[in-house]
């Protein structure tokens, strides 16, 4: 008998077709992409990628052996679905602080953001339903929702965030069942939804009776200006679902984040969660309890946002300096990201197809578009790059594009 070969010789000859809502989900370009920028000599303002530097390592590895030494067995045994009791405490006492009014039973313990807006859209969703979502909006959500056969209804945005006078008509002829929306300095585009667009946002939920689905991962990281109220703060009604993560305030690798919403649309959360994974890793999220009551994560918060404002600072600087007359971008007063608006006659996954041979790297924000996709917007990221490579890459990019001037 020959020699089985290896798993990635085999094909899947004659053998069943994968259910039709993988047709649905495109792969995301963002992840093909990383794959070629993972290469150390590109400059890549492409993935969404936290400093590494900023990675609070020793004190993650303390953490354990303290976890380990005190509470081994428990951190490594099953769990409970819903999450480490006193870590979704500690969660609660930090929204509340914040102007939220929740309470640790109605905190879901997810791994990442991102789980919590698959189970969301899996709970909810029938194939067809309507789902609102801001044009553009991160990608990774329109892929969750597209896999449960939702129906997108877009919303335009400006430097204010999702255009809620806008949704006003939307709702005269669409009743959806969510509305997905990422408040401050949104990914793709950095920017912040206003506090008169937030209360209207809220009013006209609880007017149409869909749920909003806050998903938050950015708000800590704010570099500049004043705090907005979450929506959830300003909700007196259970329609407001927020997710928030410490992929960006630790590190994306302990994979811990939370969802907080109506105790009993928590309940079928849990329950969607438990056939998904059982729970999330009881290790990490003891980790994670044990760093926020001994670690000074308000002061290491603070060094993210000092080094990321001082990037987005460098990232603006290089782009008026260097880019053509007709190109604008986003000034985000947080995060991570800066939408890039390019003249209409450039096309940016041409562009960056020359980038990469100038080993720069950026995503084409085609993709963020989940109906008619505008093809002349670039996303940079600046969190994950020093200033002096900010410079140098932004240099080599707008010396690509045609029409160049310094006029600007
Ligand atoms: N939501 C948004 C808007 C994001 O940008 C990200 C990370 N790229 C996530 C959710 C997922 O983050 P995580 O699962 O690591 O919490």
């Amino acid at each position: 008998m020959p020699a089985p070969l290896p798993t990635t010789k085999l094909t899947a000859h004659a053998m069943p077709e994968l259910a039709h809502r993988m047709s649905l989900v495109k792969s995301s370009a963002v992840r093909e992409i990383l794959k070629v920028t993972e290469r150390p000599e590109i400059i890549s303002f492409a993935g969404g990628l936290p400093a590494p530097e900023l990675f609070p390592v020793e004190a993650i590895a303390a953490a354990h052996t303290a976890v380990l030494s005190s509470d081994g067995a428990a951190a490594l045994q099953y769990s409970t679905t819903e999450g480490y009791r006193p870590l979704r405490e500690a969660i609660a006492n930090r929204l509340n602080q914040q102007g939220s009014h929740t309470i640790a039973d109605a905190i879901l313990i997810t791994n990442g953001s991102q789980q919590g807006i698959d189970l969301v859209a899996k709970v909810l969703l029938n194939p067809g339903d309507a789902v609102i979502v801001e044009n553009p909006s991160y990608l990774a959500a329109l892929q969750a929702m597209s896999a449960y056969e939702a129906e997108f209804v877009v919303v335009e945005s400006d430097e204010n965030g999702m255009v809620v006078e806008e949704l006003e008509n939307i709702l005269l002829t669409h009743q959806p069942k969510m509305l997905y929306v990422v408040p401050n300095f949104n990914n793709p585009t950095g920017r912040t939804l206003s506090l008169e667009r937030r209360k209207a946002l809220v009013r006209l939920a609880q007017r149409h009776r869909f749920y909003i689905l806050e998903d938050d991962p950015y708000g800590e990281l704010r570099f500049r200006g004043e705090r907005v109220p979450s929506l959830a703060s300003l909700d007196t009604q259970g329609v407001v679902v927020s997710l928030g993560t410490f992929s960006k305030t630790f590190a994306p690798g302990l994979r811990i984040g939370w969802l907080s919403g109506p105790e009993s649309f928590v309940r079928s959360l849990a329950v969607a969660k438990q056939s998904s994974d059982l729970h999330t890793s009881s290790l990490s999220q003891r980790v994670v309890e044990h760093l926020l009551r001994t670690f000074d994560y308000e002061g290491h918060i603070e060094k993210i946002r000092t080094s990321y404002g001082k990037r987005a600072q460098a990232m603006l600087d290089v782009l008026a300096e260097t880019m053509p007359t007709g190109a604008k971008w986003s000034r985000p007063d947080g995060g991570m990201f800066i939408w890039v608006e390019l003249p209409e006659d450039v096309d940016a996954e041409k562009l960056l197809a020359e980038a990469i041979t100038q080993k720069v790297a950026f995503v084409p924000g085609n993709s963020f578009f989940a109906n008619d996709q505008k093809r002349n917007f670039i996303r940079l990221n600046y969190s994950n790059q020093s200033e002096t490579k900010i410079r140098e890459g932004i240099t080599r990019l707008a010396a690509l594009l045609p029409n160049l001037s310094t006029s600007r």
